[in-house]
């Protein structure tokens, strides 16, 4: 019997397995794989305390912090969770490796997957050219045109995130109109730099070693078009890793975990929730990491009470 599982081996994970470990609990901690979503990434510049890594190196000291706590943090990875129940006084979480593990706690931080575009050329070129994530790359595409697809609050705000740095940026959007908050959209609309496309139906990213263009169908005339750019932002939501617990906790209508952001408790007692998976505003890395620490704390704060 554990004290508690945590699942996900990103930043929020990492940040509650080194404050459960420093409380002496018997931890075990489930991941897919070490790092989190910007493992990608070619240049984080926002982790706090260190001006520039990669994403790499990020994920490689996330993990180097988590087993340095061998005695406390029992790792399974990789290996995913399939399934968390109630049993007895606390849960009982399945795997895909057919692993059955009893806990007193859970610490959910699966984290979320990006919403892709799903055409020719989208994989092919994730980190050279296709970026999912404007706060943390559009330093890296200074003086390009630069495609958005997405004409929500997401996709707005990478174009205001590319400002500063891209030649040109067209804003790509699938209906005709924008959704995002009117403020953001008159500072899209007033901006030389950006044009606007709707009714558009990407295609295709084409490149060579890395993007040069995105072809995409117009809906209203079906013509076919190419823009030339060197970069491609895919902002058309992201998807929460919660499946394996929807039945057991409360998520909201994007099937993100719904905690309370003062101690991060789900609506099960004894499960708590950090990091993207959640319903926090702001998905980064430092956050999911101090939400992990939040959540490692309840935890242990809970089952000091028992
Ligand atoms: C391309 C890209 C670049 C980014 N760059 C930055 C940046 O520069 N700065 C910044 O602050 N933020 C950045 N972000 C956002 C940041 O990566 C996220 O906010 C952060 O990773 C969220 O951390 P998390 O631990 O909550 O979840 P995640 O990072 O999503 O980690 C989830 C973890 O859970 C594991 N997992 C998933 N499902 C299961 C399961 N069923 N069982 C077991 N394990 C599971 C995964 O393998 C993974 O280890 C970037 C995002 C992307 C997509």
């Amino acid at each position: 019997m554990y004290d508690v599982t945590i699942i996900g081996g990103g930043p929020a994970a990492a940040g509650a397995a080194v404050y459960v470990a420093r409380k002496k609990l018997k931890t075990l901690l489930i991941a897919g794989e070490f790092g989190g979503q910007s493992i990608v990434s070619a240049d984080v510049q926002n982790w706090i305390g260190t001006k520039s890594l990669s994403g790499f190196d990020l994920a490689k000291n996330l993990e180097e912090h988590i087993r340095n706590y061998p005695e406390e943090v029992e790792i399974k990875a990789p290996e995913l969770a399939t399934k968390i129940s109630k049993k007895g006084s606390g849960f009982l979480v399945e795997t895909d490796k057919g692993g059955a593990y009893d806990t007193k706690t859970v610490i959910i931080t699966s984290g979320a997957r990006r919403r892709k575009l799903g055409i020719p050329g989208e994989e092919e070129f994730n980190g050279k050219g296709v970026a999912y994530c404007s706060t943390c790359d559009a330093p890296l595409f200074g003086g390009k045109d630069v495609a958005v697809v997405g004409g929500g609050n997401a996709g707005l705000e990478a174009v205001v995130d590319l400002f500063p740095y891209a030649s040109k940026v067209y804003l790509l959007e699938y209906s005709d109109g924008l959704k995002g908050d009117t403020v953001t959209q008159e500072r899209v609309k007033n901006s030389e730099k950006v044009h606007i496309i709707f009714n558009a139906e990407t295609k295709e990213v084409k490149g060579e070693k890395f993007v040069t263009g995105l072809a995409y169908k117009d809906r209203v005339s079906g013509e076919e078009k190419t823009l030339s750019v060197g970069g491609i932002f895919v902002e058309i939501g992201s998807v929460p890793n919660s499946e394996f617990v929807k039945d057991l906790v409360e998520l909201n209508k994007a099937g993100e975990i719904l905690i309370d952001h003062k101690t991060a408790a789900t609506s099960c007692e004894g499960i708590w929730a950090a990091g993207d998976v959640t319903d926090e505003m702001y998905k980064q890395n430092n956050i999911s990491a101090g939400d992990g620490v939040k959540a490692a704390l309840s935890a242990y704060s809970y089952l000091n009470k028992k």
